[in-house]
């Protein structure tokens, strides 16, 4: 590959891509310096060009649906990668209306999966989520795992995953999966655990708690989740699945106490309510496979927890409105939504 690759970011508006595009526009990633990036992104609730406005002017956008075939065709030649960050991504969402997730998740994956191979791209990689496995007492999935997703949102994962793998083993595109524990960071759509909870202890609400809060997810700070897509699409083999494993696995319990601790707040902030539905109990990945070509991540939990806290605190404009538009009018409905 290239110095200067043209790289297609699918659904780099969103919180992770944008994380990747930043840094890639950036310089993070010293193999491609002068990369070439066209972002096309839908702009759905979830898409903000607010995310990408700290590199605005350094890359192309298109705004237009992964489903959308004719579009694709224009957009993906020319490309020397293409990453797919696109996805209808919260579960509680998928629970209360899945159409949409079947339609981005599985439709649209087969919709660029399809551009990728009729315009012969040399390298493409689709993002996925540790949720594809269900949910596993004790130990760790490892790539062999067989899928057993228990949610709208993970199943229609799923079904992308086995699109891009068919896409591979059929038409031998050039197409690795990645799988990622639950990530955090700045820019995460406060829908989601950790930005739901600071923002709604920043402005002295109460924050959701579900069922026993006993649910085990492994966190992964969003710039080594992107570290790790980076690798594989370097160095991975194409056709295979690569695990992206977090740094701290936490109860929901303890995930809570140390975003008390953070934001100076007790016990009685805390609001417990009905489990969702389905929650699976625990997730845990094994990246022997990604670390075996030369993957590790950088930030530890304790650091990364404080520095995302810390950004929410000083970046209100940023979710202020998102948390407005996401509460309508009710002002007290934001310590009832949704989470991670
Ligand atoms: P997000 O919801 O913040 O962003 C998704 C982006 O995709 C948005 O910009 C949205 O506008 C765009 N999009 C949605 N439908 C589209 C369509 N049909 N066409 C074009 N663009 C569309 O999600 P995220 O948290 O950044 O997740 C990114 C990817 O990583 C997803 O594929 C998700 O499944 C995966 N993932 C997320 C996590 C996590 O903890 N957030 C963990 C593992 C994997």
């Amino acid at each position: 590959m290239t110095a200067a690759p043209r790289v297609l970011v699918t659904g780099g508006a969103g919180f992770i891509g944008s994380h990747y595009v930043r840094s890639l526009v950036s310089g993070a990633f010293p193999a491609w310096p002068d990369a070439a990036v066209t972002v096309l992104d839908k702009l759905t609730y979830a898409g903000n060009l607010a995310n990408l406005a700290p590199v605005e002017g350094r890359f192309t956008f298109v705004h237009g649906d992964i489903c959308d075939g004719e579009l694709l065709a224009e957009v993906v030649p020319g490309h020397d990668v293409v990453i797919n960050f696109a996805a209808e991504s919260h579960v509680d969402r998928s629970i209360a209306s899945a159409g949409e997730f079947v339609r981005t998740n599985v439709q649209g994956v087969q919709a660029l999966m399809q551009a990728c191979l009729d315009a012969g791209t040399p390298r493409v990689v689709q993002v996925s989520t540790d949720e594809v496995y269900g949910s596993i007492e004790t130990g760790s999935w490892d790539e062999e795992t067989p899928l057993a997703p228990n949610s709208p949102y993970s199943a229609a994962k799923a079904g992308g995953d086995l699109i891009a793998r068919a896409y591979a083993r059929t038409h031998g595109l050039p197409v690795s999966i990645t799988r990622c524990g639950n990530n955090y960071g700045p820019y995460q759509y406060p829908e989601k655990v950790i930005p739901l909870f600071a923002t709604n202890l920043l402005d002295g609400l109460t924050v959701p708690l579900y069922g026993d809060g006993g649910n085990v997810r492994d966190w992964i700070h969003v710039d080594d989740h992107c570290r790790g897509i980076q690798v594989v699409a370097e160095r991975g083999e194409p056709g295979e699945v690569y695990h992206i494993a977090g740094t701290a696995e936490l109860t929901n319990l303890e995930l809570t106490q140390r975003l008390l601790d953070a934001l100076g707040a007790g016990w009685d902030r805390v609001e417990r309510v009905v489990d969702r539905k389905g929650h699976d109990r625990r997730y845990s990945l094994s990246d022997a496979r990604l670390r075996a070509i030369g993957y590790a991540p950088l930030t530890s939990f304790p650091d990364g927890l404080a520095e995302t806290v810390r950004w929410y605190e000083d970046n209100r404009e940023w979710w202020e409105p998102l948390k407005k538009r996401l509460n309508g009018p009710d002002e007290d409905a934001s310590s009832r939504r949704g989470q991670a």
